[in-house]
This record gives C-alpha cells, structure tokens and sequence, in this order.
C-alpha cells in the first residue's frame, strides 16, 4: 500500500484530493494544519506528502525545513498559487521535490505523483487490463489484440479513469472533476464527446451507457 500525506487547509481540494487518490489506489491522510503536518510527516507512515504551502500553524515552507531537518526523505510535492512564483523557487531550495500550480487537474497531481513515487520504487500497477484492452499507464498506450489504439492525451485520461473503475458506473460529474478539474462546469457536454470518441476507436461495446447514471467500462 502506497500511503500519501495531504497537507491542504482548503476543505474542498483536500476533498479532491483524497478522493481521486484514493480512487487510484493510495491510502491517504489529511490534515489542515502546519503543526499536524509537521508532526506525522514521518517516512515510517508515509511514502510522499502532497503540501501547501499557505497552511494556518506552521506555513509549508517551515513545514519542509522541520522535516528535512530531522532526515526524512520522502518526495514531497509542493501546491503553490499561480502567482507565487518566488514561493516555488523557495520551496524546491528548501527540498520539495516538484511544484503543482493551483487550479490544477487532478489528472496533472497524480501524473507528478507517480513520476515521484517511481523514482522512489515505490509506484503502484503499470499496466490495467479490463475488457481486452490493455492500458500501460508509463507510456500511456492503450491496446487492443497487441494492436496500438491511438488516443489523445485527454482520451488516455478518461479511458484509464474508466478502467481503473471498471464493471462500476462512474457518472459525468465524476469524469468532469476528475479530469477536467475542480472548477469544471457541471453543465458541460465534453464527457459525452470524448465518450463518442473512445467508442469508435475501442469499439461501442465496451462502453456503456447506464441511463441517468453515468458509463460503464467493461464487457456486457
Ligand atoms: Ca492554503
């Protein structure tokens, strides 16, 4: 089990947070606070932490020193505000491993998640298998029969979040947020499109259409 600290005092990205982890398959912790982070940030309970930097008790930032200082190693990747650059710069000198801009997709976390852990050993599966095809999440290749499928960026997005989740219907506000982010518009058509899409190139059945619910990936 892979297990995931997030350092976040915003209720509603820690919330996103957790959730899309959690649906990925880590094990996580949240904690609203500086202090709380600071103390529980240990590589014996945690293999990276996800911290933000403008955090109530001690700010992230002092966070890092505090556990740099006592020798623990494990990756941590920085949320920082779209404007703060000189807070980023400071942050990676101070020993985050990588930065994450907000807003962000959860797509764009969990992409910097994965490089992270992998550099440590420590990632999760690389390859999913449901329904005939065969996704390789470190070269984002689907395959269909040893045949490659040509898939979007965008595509591969939904696709895996689909076969992660395989055999469960996963609603349209679940794609939205998952992919396009937490400020996405509810009202939107973009899932239906690329639903379309993944179709005609995977094959109509093996995505279905579960009336006022959502989709489901698998065989019928
Ligand atoms: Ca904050």
């Amino acid at each position: 089990m892979t297990r995931i600290l997030v350092a976040e005092d915003q209720a509603r990205i820690a919330a996103f947070v957790r959730k899309g982890l959690e649906a990925a398959g880590f094990t996580t912790m949240v904690v609203d606070d500086g202090t709380t982070a600071a103390s529980v940030a240990r590589d014996d309970n945690f293999d990276l932490m996800i911290l933000d930097l403008g955090l109530p008790g001690l700010d992230g930032i002092e966070v890092l020193n505090r556990i740099r200082a006592r020798g623990e190693r494990m990756p941590v990747i920085v949320l920082t505000a779209r404007d703060s650059i000189p807070d980023r710069v400071r942050g990676l000198e101070q020993g985050a491993d990588d930065y994450i801009t907000k807003p962000f997709s959860f797509e764009e976390l969990l992409a910097r998640v994965r490089v992270r852990l992998r550099d440590t050993g420590t990632g999760d599966v690389t390859t999913l298998n449901a329904a005939g095809v065969v996704l390789d999440i470190r070269t984002r290749r689907a395959s269909i029969a040893g045949s490659t499928v040509e898939l979007t960026a965008r595509e591969y997005q939904v696709l895996e979040f689909l076969m992660r989740h395989a055999g469960q219907v996963i609603s349209r506000e679940q794609l939205l947020s998952h992919i396009w982010g937490y400020d996405f518009d509810p009202g939107s058509n973009v899932v239906d499109v690329y639903i379309r899409n993944l179709r005609k190139k995977l094959g109509a059945e093996r995505i279905e259409t579960v009336r006022n619910m959502g989709y489901r990936f698998g065989d019928r």
